[in-house]
């Protein structure tokens, strides 16, 4: 069938909404009709060709919601009319990795996403005059229909507006992982959270569930600052300065026992370990360019610091977002307090040049005004 759809033609050139092809869902594949998406760091890095090359053309976006149009031959657990969100790492669950329970690090899922392909190694989507399109990271949901890999269309809760629930599959599941998967952050615990973004304010919301204190909203802009405190942060700290370490480090006794990078710059990370007391782990979220290097001052070691990486929550994805979806249903997270514009999917390309210049939060493409439960505007 033919649909609209944002294109990345190569890096450096405009993404445009046009016209391309989109085949139907092969056994195990979903259709969805798409409601909304969120438009996320990482689609500025495919766009910028900052994740390495080859990743063109394609059709972007990845974090997004809808309602199952058509199943595939041995698709049972979502059926035609059923609301989803999309996962962006569909598990096999039979795979080393899955097998081990790290279901965000899957073998085959890891392999076909940068290829822009979905399991079977192929994809769904091409140009009108016959050129393959590449899937963004399994999705490609800028756009008013997605075939998604049957575990990438994860079922919701019935009254949650999709426009809102648009945002479960990358930045709520991305940081509301890193906390409880990797910090495994307890109550009374010291948090910062370095970067108040999309993905910044969702590792906020989930420390400030599991009762962090203080939590330390550290970002060089004093409107997401105002954000993170309206978000239950208990102090904001801007960065960019001298004193800014040494600043989060006084309000947390010392340090703190968890720091969250969510920026993906070498200066933000080095600033996550600096802003640590002994014995505490700096988690990177942000998601450098290929290449960025980052530096470390060694003897520290010797205090039982440490620093990891998480990639999309570190968890079953799955699982946690039918559970984040029921918490935002029941009105413990508030996802629409992220989201500072709601724009049609044409704007998609002034979203990406805001999220370069770091201004605002979250925006969301409303593909489908009607499924997404809001208007652009
Ligand atoms: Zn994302
Ligand atoms: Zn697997």
């Amino acid at each position: 069938m033919r649909m609209r759809a944002a294109v990345l033609r190569e890096p450096g050139t405009p993404v445009l909404v046009e016209e391309v092809e989109l085949h139907p869902p092969k056994a195990g594949e979903v259709l969805v009709r798409v409601a909304a998406a969120g438009v996320c760091h990482s689609d500025v890095l495919l766009a910028d060709g900052a994740l390495g090359p080859g990743r063109w053309p394609m059709v972007l976006g990845h974090e997004g919601a809808g309602v199952v149009e058509e199943v595939g031959d041995g698709v049972s657990h979502v059926a035609p009319g059923d609301p989803v969100a999309f996962c962006i790492v569909p598990a096999c669950r039979t795979c080393r990795e899955c097998k081990q329970g790290r279901f965000n690090l899957c073998i085959p899922a890891g392999e076909n996403g940068p290829r822009g392909t979905l399991l079977d190694g192929t994809s769904r989507l091409r140009l009108p005059d016959g050129t393959p399109l590449q899937h963004a990271l399994m999705t490609a949901c800028f756009a008013e229909r997605v075939v998604v890999a049957g575990a990438s269309a994860v079922p919701l809760p019935a009254g949650l507006p999709l426009w809102q629930a648009s945002l479960l599959g990358c930045g709520v599941q991305t940081g509301f992982g890193a906390v409880r998967n990797v910090g495994r952050v307890r109550a009374g615990e010291s948090v910062a959270v370095i970067g108040c973004g999309g993905v910044g304010l969702q590792v906020l919301a989930a420390a400030r569930l599991a009762g962090a204190s203080p939590l330390i909203a550290v970002d060089r802009d004093p409107q997401k600052l105002e954000l993170a405190l309206a978000r239950g942060a208990t102090h904001a700290v801007e960065a960019g300065s001298a004193t800014t370490a040494a600043r989060v480090a006084q309000l947390a006794d010392g340090g703190v026992e968890h720091a969250f990078e969510v920026v993906g710059r070498p200066e933000t990370m080095r600033l996550a370990w600096d802003v640590l007391r002994a014995g505490g782990t700096a988690v990177v979220v942000g998601l450098a360019p290929v290449g960025v290097e980052v530096a470390l001052p060694a003897i520290e070691f010797l205090s039982d610091k440490g620093i990891r990486g998480s990639y999309y929550g570190s968890g079953d994805a799955v699982a946690e977002l039918a559970e984040v979806a029921a918490l935002a249903l029941a009105g413990e997270l508030d996802l629409a307090g992220v989201v500072s514009r709601v724009e049609p999917l044409e704007d998609v390309e002034a979203a990406l040049r805001r999220l370069r210049t770091g201004e605002g939060v979250r925006t969301v493409l409303v593909v489908d005004a009607e499924l997404a439960g809001r208007a652009a505007g």
